[in-house]
């Protein structure tokens, strides 16, 4: 691990002059960052610790949460108005990690850590576009068990791993950055990008900018019945095959609103809008369901290794909105 050197700042105006030019990171909870900087998969010249700024979690006058960038996964998964409002982000926030990671991890880091590819993490051995762009993809035609089916490029096939954003994209959560050229507020959704051509850039992150907040806006009947199901190779501390945020709103037998996210299939959490649109003012019936999840998929483009997501996606979706529909499925 290359030294370097470490401040802490008191506060976001603070965070931000420590946070300019060269070759700085903010520092969460340090549970990714710190593994990379160890295997010599990122480097920095200073950290600054930005885990003490914003710990809240507060509801706005209009019914809104704003969750501060620093609360730590834990804090979150068990506040009141999370799991009474939004269910699935407590769950997804509990199917994460382990305890011990979960009470140092941010929320702010977890947005942005890195992809699990095991290629990405071995630094003196594989060829891996995102971490040495213009070298290759040992991935395509290697170990893809975990990789992506759906927005891949030819350059790069990772999945963004954190379950803690499938639910966020599924609630149409806000986040919230402040920077150089000043503060602004964008759907998470559009925050983390596809591979295309440069891998290596994997949000719309600008140098120097911070993540400040995570807005949750009112609560709905479908983000209060809602679900995260996440399936695994162990039943704990392990990252996603696959996972699924459902919400589901059934009024006289039909759908009224759903809301549906994929995590554990592309780069970035994916919010299934072809299969909420198919669904809206269907019957809530298990059948149109997995075929609104089939529309979702029919882009997929998987590989030999993980070609069975395509079917365990599609069963998935449909257990859970089958789940939530109740005695009106
Ligand atoms: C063994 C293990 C198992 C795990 N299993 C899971 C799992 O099953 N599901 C899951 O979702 N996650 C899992 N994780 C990942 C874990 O959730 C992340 O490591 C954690 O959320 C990162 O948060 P952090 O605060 O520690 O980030 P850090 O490691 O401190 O930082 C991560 C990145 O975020 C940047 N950053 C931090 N804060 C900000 C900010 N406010 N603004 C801008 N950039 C910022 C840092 O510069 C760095 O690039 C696992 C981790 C480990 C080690
Ligand atoms: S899938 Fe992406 S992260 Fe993994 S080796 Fe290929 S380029 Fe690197």
């Amino acid at each position: 691990m290359t030294p370097f050197a470490y401040r802490s700042a008191a506060n976001c105006a603070e965070a931000l002059s420590l946070g300019t030019g060269g070759d700085v990171r903010f520092l969460g909870g340090g549970t990714n960052l710190v593994d990379l900087l160890r295997q010599n998969v990122e480097s920095a010249a200073q950290l600054v610790d930005v885990s003490r700024l914003s710990g809240s979690i507060d509801e706005t006058d209009n019914g809104s949460l704003l969750i501060g960038a620093s609360v730590t996964n834990s804090a979150l998964a068990a506040h009141p108005l999370v799991r009474s409002r939004y269910p699935m982000l407590s769950r997804a926030l509990l199917a994460g990690a382990s305890a011990q990671i979960r009470n140092m991890a941010t929320v702010g880091g977890n947005v942005m850590q890195r992809t699990r590819c095991v290629y990405f993490y071995d630094a003196d051995g594989a060829r891996c576009n995102k971490r040495q762009p213009g070298s290759g993809c040992d991935a395509i035609g290697g170990f893809n068990r975990y990789h992506a089916i759906l927005g891949a490029s030819q350059d790069c096939i990772a999945t963004h791993p954190s379950d803690m954003c499938v639910a966020l994209v599924a609630l149409d959560a806000l986040v919230h950055l402040d920077g150089p050229d000043g503060q602004r507020t964008m759907p998470l959704a559009g925050f983390h990008q596809l591979p295309g051509t440069h891998p290596e850039i994997e949000t719309v992150l600008q140098p120097g900018e911070l993540i400040t907040a995570i807005e949750l806006p009112p609560a709905t009947t479908a983000t209060t019945n809602s679900e995260y199901r996440k399936v695994r190779d162990r039943s704990s501390y392990a990252f996603a095959l696959i996972a699924v945020a459902g919400g589901l709103e059934v009024v006289d037998g039909k759908v009224a609103d759903v809301r549906i996210a994929l995590g554990g299939v592309a780069a970035k959490p994916w919010r299934a809008e072809r299969a909420e649109a198919a669904l809206r003012g269907s019957p809530a019936t298990r059948a149109n369901f997995m075929a609104a999840a089939a529309e979702e998929l029919a882009p997929a483009q998987p590989l030999d290794g993980n070609a069975f997501k395509i079917g365990l996606v599609q069963r998935t979706i449909a257990a859970v909105l089958t789940s939530l529909a109740g005695d009106q499925a």
